[in-house]
């Protein structure tokens, strides 16, 4: 049936409308999926070798990559290899690294209070999680806070483009293990890491232990830490947001810092910044 002229911007509006549920319907289709996975595709070696490296991979972007490089410049590196950590973290499907790194800038600016982006204390646990991941009030990257990063257009462009390395690696997983291998390396390792991620937000301001004062509620949590490679030591971080590893004792395992210390080695990054004496011998007080 044709449209007439005055229905074309209603029609527009209803296109629009529908465009603005896709990802949050995607998101939750996927959780399906990944739960199919795991009753119905038993994975063979090729399909976990599949997952546990590409996990290990994105985990690495979003922590090494879009948290400590990106947001909180820890340490220093080369353009090509800070291109390959904005890539690998955008193959995680959590929006572009300036997106992430804006956004996680504000945390620590307002942490806990308002203007957190993902506070569980001053709004839900859900939101926290996911809620605001999907909300629309975060749909564009904050230019202002990242301005120190406008000078690389490259790191904008994939900003533009964040769906790019998430598609390429699901293409790259079915290439290489058909179904199951994008069912375990692509879908499982997506929604496992979407939690991992997200329990930081949620988790680490509500469960775990307190070693230093901090105006937030942030909290040190072992199981995170692991499933993070590093970033359940957030109490650690928040204390000293700018160094590159946030375990500070030998025992706060940081998967990812390990990494950047035998990347440091062979020259890819260096820099890497410590905590300070004084800033680790200061103490939680205990009321
Ligand atoms: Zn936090
Ligand atoms: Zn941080």
């Amino acid at each position: 049936m044709a449209v007439t002229p005055a229905e074309r911007p209603a029609k527009r509006g209803l296109f629009r409308r529908a465009l603005n549920y896709f990802p949050r319907v995607m998101f939750g289709l996927m959780h399906v999926a990944a739960l199919g996975v795991v009753f119905f595709f038993p994975p063979s070696w090729l399909d976990l070798t599949l997952f546990l490296t590409i996990y290990i991979i994105r985990g690495f972007g979003l922590t090494a990559g879009f948290h400590r490089y990106f947001a909180h410049r820890a340490y220093q590196t080369s353009r090509w290899f800070q291109f390959c950590l904005a890539w690998f973290g955008a193959m995680a499907v959590q929006r572009g690294p300036m997106w992430w790194a804006g956004h996680h800038r504000a945390h620590h600016k307002f942490s806990d209070l308002e203007g957190d982006p993902h506070s569980p204390i001053v709004r839900s646990i859900w939101y926290s999680h996911i809620g605001w991941i999907l909300s629309d009030e975060l749909k564009d990257a904050d230019r202002e806070t990242m301005r120190d990063w406008h000078k690389y257009p490259e790191l904008w462009w994939l900003d533009k483009y964040d769906w790019l390395p998430g598609v390429l690696t699901a293409a790259f997983c079915y290439a290489v293990g058909g179904l199951s291998g994008f069912f375990w390396g692509f879908l499982l390792g997506t929604v496992l890491l979407y939690h991992a991620t997200f329990c930081v937000n949620s988790v680490c301001h509500l469960i775990g232990f307190r070693r230093f004062e901090t105006t937030d509620r942030s909290r040190n949590n072992f199981l995170v830490a692991i499933a993070t490679m590093g970033e359940g030591w957030h109490n650690n971080h928040h204390h000293y947001p700018s160094a590159a590893r946030q375990g500070f004792k030998w025992w706060e395992i940081d998967m990812s810092y390990i990494i950047l210390k035998v990347l440091s080695q062979f020259g890819i990054v260096w820099g890497l910044r410590q905590p300070t004496p004084r800033a680790l011998a200061s103490k939680l007080i205990v009321k």
